[in-house]
């Protein structure tokens, strides 16, 4: 047994192995903080288990795993209010494998993006990388800088940003350029269901379900628009060479008969389902929202206020009300109070890795409670007392 063997402020130091603990009821009663893979309901979880022998290991063309994915398709077309038309287009592998497939079956010729950090330049160098395409028109603005959209350059036929870019807690609205005639391709995977958004406003609004859809990864959804379903079927009909894994109309194909095209990760599609249910049982997106902007406010309120933290992001309209990174002061070692609130139970509070900043990243995702929130900001407060 480890006995308290000396105290500093609110901590307790423990012996065998040595930590420094903080009091019990001081500690958020959810530890989960990470921006992907980020907090997955209990909830949510204790309904898969009760699942038992009815889904789990049941074939995904039979109906218990095909009305899930319906389930999961009109949910989304209802959280987003979708226009009509638009379709939800589910496929196996991650947004990282939606940025080939759109380089083969989303792009014609050549794309226009707006690049602000890491996810952002991924989608970018897919498309550069792609020997079908024109090397992409980029415009890139620095780290944590706010994104301003431009209007895409003449011959580009994709605008392509993401609303939120988690490396760095940059958010950016969703607009189509005034008399663009492309498809407006948005990158939403750490902002969908965590920030408003209108979808007549794009063309492609796709995510993973391991961030606000509190889901696991392994899939990407895009959410599209009649005229992107054209897109995908005028360049299938061209004799453009498609990889069948990353083929959108196949991809489309089946899902517009609820289902994917290889086996899909049966545990994922249902905790998808059920973050979807709870968003739409709550109030919708708006409320979803909600809960993600109030989590985000405490946040940059309390590092506003603190004489040690600042929000990373300066411009107060770009910062994240989904990711909100924090920087420390000099004389704070941000990774040695990541590793004081991971031996607590506060887990995956550390920055983007090649962002290399002495920070923190905080996911505010819609399952995330204030309470909690509340919680982990007098814990740090207790932790910078301790290092100051
Ligand atoms: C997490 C993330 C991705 C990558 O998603 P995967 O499911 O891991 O492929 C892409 N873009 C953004 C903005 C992300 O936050």
């Amino acid at each position: 047994m480890s006995a308290p063997t000396v105290t500093h402020g609110v901590f307790a130091m423990t012996d065998n192995p040595p930590v420094w603990q903080l009091p019990a009821d001081l500690v958020p009663t959810d530890g989960r903080f990470g921006s992907g893979p980020s907090k997955v309901r209990t909830g949510a979880l204790e309904a898969l288990a009760a699942t038992g022998t009815t889904l789990m290991g049941t074939s995904h063309r039979k109906p218990t795993v095909k009305n899930m994915v319906a389930s999961i398709q009109d949910g989304l077309l209802a959280l987003f209010d979708a226009p009509d038309g638009y379709e939800v287009l589910i496929s196996n592998g991650g947004a990282t494998a939606f940025w080939d497939a759109a380089a083969f079956g989303l792009i014609s010729e050549q794309s226009h993006h707006l690049v602000c950090g890491e996810f952002s330049s991924k989608f970018a160098a897919a498309a550069k990388n792609a020997p079908q395409l024109k090397d992409p028109v980029i415009t890139e603005t620095a780290p944590g800088q706010p994104v301003t959209h431009v209007t895409p350059d003449a011959g580009c036929d994709v605008y392509a940003f993401a609303q939120n870019e988690t490396s760095t807690g940059v958010q950016i609205p969703v607009r189509r350029p005034e008399g663009f005639d492309g498809l407006v391709v948005v990158d939403a995977v750490s902002a969908a269901g965590g920030m408003p958004v209108d979808l007549k406003d794009c063309d492609a609004y796709y995510f993973s379900p391991q961030k606000c859809f509190g889901g696991d990864g392994g899939l990407f959804v895009a959410v599209i628009s009649p005229a992107a379903a054209d897109r995908i079927a005028t360049i299938k009909a061209s004799s453009r060479f498609m990889p069948t894994f990353l083929d959108l109309a196949t991809a489309l194909d089946n899902s517009r008969k609820n289902q994917t095209y290889n086996t899909p990760a049966l545990a994922t599609l249902f905790l998808l389902d059920q973050q979807i249910r709870w968003m739409n049982d709550g109030g919708g997106l708006a409320w979803a929202a909600g809960r993600s902007a109030a989590l985000s406010e405490h946040l940059y309120n309390w590092a506003d206020a603190h004489p040690l933290a600042d929000p990373f992001v300066s411009d107060i309209a770009s910062r994240s009300q989904t990711v909100a990174t924090i920087d420390f002061h000099e004389g704070i070692d941000a990774e040695t109070l990541a590793s004081i609130l991971r031996s607590n139970g506060i887990l995956d509070t550390e920055p983007y890795r090649k962002l290399g900043r002495n920070q923190l990243r905080i996911s505010c995702f819609p399952d995330i409670e204030l309470t909690d929130m509340h919680k982990l900001t007098a814990c740090i407060d207790a932790v910078l007392d301790y290092l100051d």
